[in-house]
């Protein structure tokens, strides 16, 4: 891997690829309206980094429906409680990079959190809607950060479409609001969530798992799908969620919500036999939460 220079730089990975890598703000938005100017598609993909397989379907998807892509990384300080893991988060830049360059990825915007919140930054983008409820009862600071990064890494990279993983589906909702009230003109694509061969989604907090917890962290998505067949096959939903919640703490996990919503608003269900319907969940194992979600 070779830099040219500590702000922008080529990176140039076994010779297969090179792409742009870029620090600033300013920067990154020369560089799409350079693209803009040119016609170009703009594809962004904004991640945290440890990037894994599923961040890559996301770029494959972004290569599909753009003509440049766009990954960002960036682990975002305003979506951390001060309780929360900001500081153990996983960072691994230089191995992300390796597993980005076969990809045909045009440039990474990689800045840092004095770039995207210089001191004085007192700004805080509020989505109400789906936001509401859910991880939000939870961690209620959480899409307030997203909303707040996701503002600016579109304003700094000018993507026509940006690709969201529906493992984050009430993210994947919040940011598909946010970008239409605001008028952004960023049309958001979902791709479904990619999983282990044993069910399990994938994602950077995965790595938290200590051996025994990984071995039972597939029952999540287990459960859930057992309570989406039951409901599917007219079970009352209370008594299905409650069966599949006893189930999931008598495997040793912590619920923080297990829900059925309106798989387009969140809100909570009115009526199951007429609404599009989405199970959500959000569950401890020792020290790592695990989210997960299934249409029904
Ligand atoms: P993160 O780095 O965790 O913020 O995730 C960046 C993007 O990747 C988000 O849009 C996530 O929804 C998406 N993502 C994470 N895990 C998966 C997965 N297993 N399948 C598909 N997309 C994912």
């Amino acid at each position: 891997m070779r830099f040219k220079g500590a702000l922008s730089a080529t990176l140039k990975v076994k010779r297969m690829a090179s792409f742009e890598m870029i620090r600033t703000v300013a920067g990154m938005q020369a560089q799409a309206e350079s693209w803009q100017r040119g016609g170009l598609r703009i594809a962004l993909v904004p991640t945290m980094g440890a990037l894994h397989a599923g961040h890559l379907r996301l770029v494959e998807e972004a290569r599909r429906i753009g003509e440049k892509v766009l990954v960002s990384i960036f682990v975002n300080p305003a979506q951390f409680a001060p309780h929360e893991d900001f500081a153990s988060y996983p960072r691994q830049e230089a191995a992300d990079l390796e597993k980005l360059a076969p990809l045909g990825v045009d440039a990474v915007f990689a800045p840092s959190a004095e770039e995207m919140y210089p001191v004085g930054f007192a700004t805080r983008v509020a989505v109400g809607g789906p936001s509401e409820g859910l991880e939000t009862d939870f961690r209620p600071h959480f899409f307030g950060g997203v909303a707040t990064v996701v503002t600016k890494l579109f304003t700094a990279c000018r993507p026509h479409v940006a690709v969201f993983g529906e493992k984050d589906y009430q993210q994947f909702l919040v940011v598909r609001r946010l970008s239409a009230d605001l008028g952004l003109g960023v049309a958001i694509h979902g791709v479904p969530t990619l999983r282990e061969p044993d069910g399990l989604a994938l994602s950077s907090r995965n790595a938290y798992l200590l051996a025994n917890e990984r071995r039972t962290a597939p029952r999540l998505q287990a459960e859930m799908r057992g309570a989406a067949e039951a409901i599917r096959a007219g079970k009352a939903i209370d008594g299905a969620l409650a069966g599949a919640a006893v189930a999931l703490a008598d495997a040793g996990f912590r619920v923080d919500y297990l829900a059925l919503r309106n798989a387009e608003t969140l809100a909570p269900v009115a009526d199951a036999a007429k609404e599009p319907l989405r199970l959500l969940a959000a569950a401890w194992l020792g020290r790592t939460r695990l989210i997960d979600n299934i249409a029904v």
